[in-house]
């Protein structure tokens, strides 16, 4: 496999309809994405996997969609107005801002090249503040969530209360959230507007260790249902010197990107911090009695915090290939099957011959009603039809020719191996 590289990615993406800078029209605004036909199927593809493994197929999980403004004190309990910050620097000469703490040379501007221009980092919130109502004070204050784990805590109590789970159970949501981060880059790996998909698993403290190894396996076999291979993860242990204060134990689970070894998702163990937080500043218990006895407590939990761009970023590197088929380059994406945006592409062999059109749009027809996401392309020749499907990742090609009209089978071709093969139209 040849080395992907980002810029490749990129120009594919918005080439075929996945993924284009937001705004774009208008110069664009930095650290923002939209996503095209292709791209929004793809991205709810990996997000209904999600759902399905971690929500749909178990007994332990709870989901719930909770608003993206939120009352401010969530965040002042949190913690997240004090210190959900990153470190600023601004070089004296030409005024760009920069991370500190992500800077290749600490005392060297990155883009005027001068050094020892940088001043003190001050600390930059990473919330979007704005105002809720038509009164703009203090007390009007909210955030545009910078994550959505604290939409999962303060619903806690409301989802005990009506179903009453036996611990360790999980309570889960997607859903955007919003960082102003001083410099984002490397495409959707860091935006400022992103998508997460967040679990908070309830347990016993005495239980946490056994809990999280469950999740790392779990987590692992997330990897594999997004087709991500195997030795392209690679599990960190976060240090303690480096984790949350109130965290006993992080695992960043790490991609291989074109742009380096860099942060998939995260997971880790925050004892009751959260809903400790909520339970001081709230006023309101969040203690959880075991059926049939009098123990009660404030579960700890367990945190696996993935990230939707990252994943889809990660998946659409893993199946990015370039190989030569007679004698011309092609590209295409080696997509698992659940995953690709369109599952089969039907085209009739010539496009001025009625019977073979619309036997064609009968077998489209068929095949939409069976596997949803199915296109039509009866543009240019067969080849240039592979090719562009090719791109997109897009298993089996359908084509029906005269052969068709007589005995009712099609040829199929495989993405993959570019072999084709005569298979009856009720098999597929
Ligand atoms: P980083 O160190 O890369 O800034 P983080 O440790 O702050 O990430 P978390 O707060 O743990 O990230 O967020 C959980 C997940 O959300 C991350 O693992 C990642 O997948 C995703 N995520 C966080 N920030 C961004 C972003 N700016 N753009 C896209 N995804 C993000």
């Amino acid at each position: 496999m040849s080395e992907v590289k980002l810029e490749n990615i990129v120009s594919l993406a918005k080439r075929r309809g996945f993924i284009y800078q937001g705004s774009e029209v208008y110069g664009g605004l930095s650290g923002t994405w939209d996503y095209g036909p292709l791209g929004v199927t793809l991205k709810r593809n990996i997000m209904n996997l999600w759902w399905k493994m971690f929500v749909d197929t178990r007994d332990d999980m709870y989901g719930v969609d909770a608003a993206i403004l939120m009352n401010q004190k969530v965040w002042q309990a949190s913690g997240h107005v004090d210190t959900f910050t990153d470190p600023l620097v601004e070089c004296g000469n030409c005024k760009g801002r920069f991370r500190a703490d992500k800077l290749d040379d600490p005392n060297k501007c990155p883009t005027c090249g001068k050094t020892g221009t940088f001043g003190e980092a001050k600390q930059f919130n990473m919330m979007f503040k704005t105002h809720v109502g038509p009164v703009q004070d203090d007390a009007a204050v909210s955030y545009l969530r910078p994550e959505t784990a604290q939409g999962i805590f303060t619903n806690f109590k409301n989802v005990v209360d009506s179903f009453y789970p036996d611990l360790p159970f999980g309570i889960a949501q997607q859903g955007k959230a919003f960082r102003n981060e001083i410099s984002p880059r490397d495409f959707v790996f860091r935006a400022r507007e992103f998508e997460q998909m967040e679990i908070e698993y309830f347990i016993a403290p005495e239980n946490w260790e056994e809990e999280f190894n469950k999740w790392v396996v779990a987590c692992k076999e997330w990897f594999k249902a997004l087709g991500l291979p195997e030795d392209k993860v690679h599990e960190l242990e976060v240090p303690a010197e480096d984790r949350a204060h109130y965290s006993k134990r992080t695992i960043d689970f790490e991609f291989d990107y074109p742009i380096g070894r860099e942060e998939l998702m995260g997971l880790a163990y925050r004892t009751d911090f959260d809903l400790g937080n909520i339970q001081r500043v709230s006023g309101k218990s969040m203690e959880y009695t075991v059926k049939g006895t009098n123990t009660r407590f404030v579960p700890h939990v367990i945190e696996p915090s993935f990230g939707v761009e990252r994943a889809l970023m990660a998946v659409l590197c893993s199946a990015y290939r370039e190989d030569e088929q007679g004698g011309e380059r092609r590209v295409y994406l080696a997509l698992p099957e659940h995953l690709a945006p369109v599952k089969y592409c039907v085209s009739p062999l010539l496009k001025n011959k009625p019977e073979l059109v619309a036997k064609a749009r009968e077998v489209y027809e068929s095949l939409k009603a069976k596997h949803g996401n199915v296109m039509w392309d009866d543009n240019g020749n067969i080849g240039k039809r592979y090719r562009r499907q090719d791109e997109i990742g897009t298993p089996h090609c359908v084509v029906i020719d005269f052969q068709t009209l007589e005995d009712g089978t099609v040829t199929v071709r495989d993405r993959d191996t570019t072999e084709q093969k005569r298979v009856s139209i009720g098999s597929m």
